[in-house]
């Protein structure tokens, strides 16, 4: 699941954008100046920031600045229309693109989808030994024999996947695969694990790291 920090001091676009982006699927949080959102930023992992420029406390090029230097997350810039200039120097300064307010909804959802798909470029297929994953399909095959994943299972793959040959703590990995609504259940977690195990026989590369929580070692 992706998550998104919305940093935008008009509360009426940042309601909008919230509720648009997580009727597809994507988390969000919404900071109305820039200090709230130095602090989400510090204490959360987001996968992408949209944010605007004239923001109250600390704006939106000195934010950037901190973003690109610290964090790396993918950054798009919101400017009023007028700000023209303001586009180039955000692209300048490491914003992955920039929407222009007033904006229509679809465009900005399209535009995130393209700045992450951007980001997870070279990534669509992965492989780990035998076993090829379709990131963008969510197709997982062994062999060249598509193996059926339920959508937890494949979110978890990917998890590991992505963090290879890191030790990724439990409640980590309980977070990113079901989310901040569920309350921690090692149980759960273990028999996804388990059942990643069997269905891609991944027995010996799925460790258990005792106490901390899993590595897939490659
Ligand atoms: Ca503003």
């Amino acid at each position: 699941m992706n998550k998104i920090l919305i940093v935008e001091d008009e509360i009426a676009i940042s309601d909008l954008i919230k509720i648009e982006l997580e009727s597809k699927g994507y988390k969000c949080n919404i900071a109305n100046d820039g200090e709230i959102a130095a602090d989400l930023i510090e204490t959360n992992k987001y996968d992408l920031i949209l944010l605007d420029i004239m923001l109250p406390k600390i704006d939106g090029y000195e934010l950037l600045e901190y973003i690109k230097r610290t964090y790396e997350i993918p950054t798009i810039f919101i400017t009023a229309k007028s700000q023209t200039s303001d586009k180039i120097k955000g692209l300048n300064e490491g914003a992955d693109d920039y929407i222009t307010k007033p904006f229509e909804i679809g465009e900005l959802v399209a535009r995130v989808e393209a700045v992450l798909r951007r980001y997870n470029k070279g990534s669509e297929i992965q492989r780990i030994g035998n076993i090829s994953i379709n990131v963008v399909a969510r197709v997982v095959k062994k062999n060249g024999v598509e193996v059926s994943l339920t959508p937890k299972e494949f979110d978890l793959l990917i998890l590991l996947v992505q963090n290879k040959n890191f030790v990724l703590y439990r409640e980590i990995i309980f977070e990113k695969v079901w989310g901040e609504d569920l309350e921690f259940e090692t149980r759960t977690l273990d028999l996804h694990i388990q059942r990643l195990r069997k269905k891609l026989d991944l027995k010996d590369k799925i460790k258990t790291v005792y106490k901390i929580g899993y590595m897939l070692e490659v």
